[in-house]
C-alpha cells in the first residue's frame, strides 16, 4: 500500500494548496456559447434538444497533477460518439483542446475533470428534424471526482447485483457511444442504496455482466482477468488497464462474462476516470474472497498511477492562475 498512501498523500496535498488560491474560477469554469462563467453560473438553454431528449454525446478527460491524461483517446471517442448519432462538434480538435486548456489553468486546479458536451441544439431555430438542427458544445471544468473516496480504496467498495434492473439493451441504446441516457443506471443506484450497497452492477436481458453507473467491471479468475465485452462503454480507464496489463505480463480477456462469474472469482474492481482503479471488496452483502483489495487489484492500481508520469499519455497545462 506504500504507493497507495503517497499517491493519495500528494493529491490531498495539492488539493490543500489549491483551496489557499484565489481564482474566481477556483471551484470550476464553464464555456457556454463562447464565453467562460463561473462553474455555478453556467446555464443552458432550456430549448436544446440535449436537455430535452438527453440528445446528445459527451466525454470527460480528467486532469491529474496538472497534466491533461490521455486527452486525444477521449475526443477520439467523442468524435465516434457523435458519428454514430450523426452529431459533430462546432469546434475543430484542436480549438477545443485550446480552450479546454485554458480553462483548466484559469482554474488553477491541478487535480480536474473536463466535460465536452455536443447537443443537437436548439429546437425552436429550424424545426423539429434532427438533421437540420445546429449543434452545440458546452464545456465544463471541475474539480476531480472519485466514484470511491480515496480513503476508501484501501479497504474497498461494496458492490451488489442489479436485480429490479437491466442495462438498456444496445439495440435500444448504444452503450459505446458515451450517452446521458441514465434512466437504468439510476434505478440500479437506489436499489444499490436500498441493499445498502454502493456500486450496482447491472446485467444485460442474457444473464451477462455488463457495467454500472459510471464504471466498467474487472474480475480475476484463476489470475486472469475478464471484463465484459459487450453492453458496455468502451472506457478509457478499461483501455489503460489492457495497455498496462500486456506492458505488465497479467493476462487480460475482453469476453461475454456470466453473471455468475462475479460469485466465482478472487478479485473485483471497477475502472473509470473519476478515480481510476476502485477495488471492490464485498458483494451482496458478503466479502470477496479474504475482503481485501486482491494483489492483481493492486497491481493494476500501482501501473495505472504510474502511467499518469508517463509522457506518451499526458501533456502538461501551462497555468496561469496560481
Ligand atoms: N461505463 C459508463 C456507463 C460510464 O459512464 C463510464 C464513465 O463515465 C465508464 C463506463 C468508464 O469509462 P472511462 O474509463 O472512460 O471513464
Amino acid at each position: 500500500m506504500a504507493s497507495m498512501d503517497k499517491i493519495l498523500a500528494a493529491y490531498k496535498e495539492r488539493v490543500a494548496l489549491h483551496e489557499t488560491g484565489t481564482s474566481p474560477f477556483a471551484k470550476g469554469i464553464a464555456w457556454i456559447e463562447n464565453k467562460l462563467v463561473p462553474l455555478h453560473e453556467a446555464r443552458i438553454p432550456i430549448l436544446d434538444q440535449g436537455f430535452w431528449h438527453s440528445d446528445l454525446a459527451y466525454d470527460a478527460p480528467a486532469v491529474w497533477n496538472g497534466r491533461f491524461f490521455r486527452l486525444d483517446d477521449h475526443i477520439d471517442r467523442l468524435d465516434a460518439s457523435c458519428d454514430k448519432i450523426l452529431l459533430k462538434s462546432p469546434l475543430p480538435r484542436d480549438e477545443m483542446k485550446r480552450i479546454l486548456c485554458d480553462m483548466v489553468s484559469k482554474t488553477g486546479l491541478r487535480d480536474a475533470q473536463a466535460v465536452i458536451i455536443v447537443t443537437r441544439g436548439l429546437t425552436d431555430v429550424r424545426g423539429w428534424d434532427p438533421r437540420k438542427l445546429v449543434n452545440n458544445l458546452y464545456m465544463f471544468v471541475k474539480p476531480y471526482g472519485w466514484l470511491m473516496q480515496p480513503e476508501n480504496h484501501y479497504a474497498g467498495g461494496s458492490a451488489m447485483v442489479a436485480r429490479t434492473v437491466h442495462r438498456i439493451p444496445p439495440g435500444a441504446i448504444d452503450p459505446t457511444v458515451k450517452n446521458l441516457q441514465w434512466g437504468d443506471l439510476i434505478r440500479s443506484v437506489l436499489e444499490a442504496q436500498d441493499c445498502g450497497a454502493t456500486y450496482p452492477f447491472l446485467t444485460d436481458q442474457e444473464g451477462n455482466l455488463t457495467e454500472g453507473p459510471g464504471f466498467n467491471i474487472h474480475l480475476v479468475v484463476g489470475g486472469v482477468i475478464y471484463t465484459p465485452d459487450r453492453g458496455v462503454l468502451q472506457g478509457i480507464t478499461r483501455r489503460s488497464v489492457l495497455d498496462l496489463c500486456k506492458a505488465n505480463g497479467v493476462e487480460i480477456r475482453v469476453d461475454v462474462v456470466p453473471v455468475d462469474m462475479v460469485y466465482q472469482c478472487e478479485e473485483i474492481f471497477l475502472s473509470s476516470t473519476a478515480g481510476g482503479i476502485l477495488p471492490i471488496t464485498k458483494l451482496d452483502g458478503a466479502p470477496v474472497r479474504d475482503g481485501k483489495p486482491g494483489p492483481i487489484t493492486m497491481k493494476v492500481w500501482d501501473a495505472y498511477w504510474e502511467m499518469h508520469d508517463d509522457a506518451a499519455c499526458n501533456f502538461q497545462i501551462e497555468y496561469t492562475s496560481p
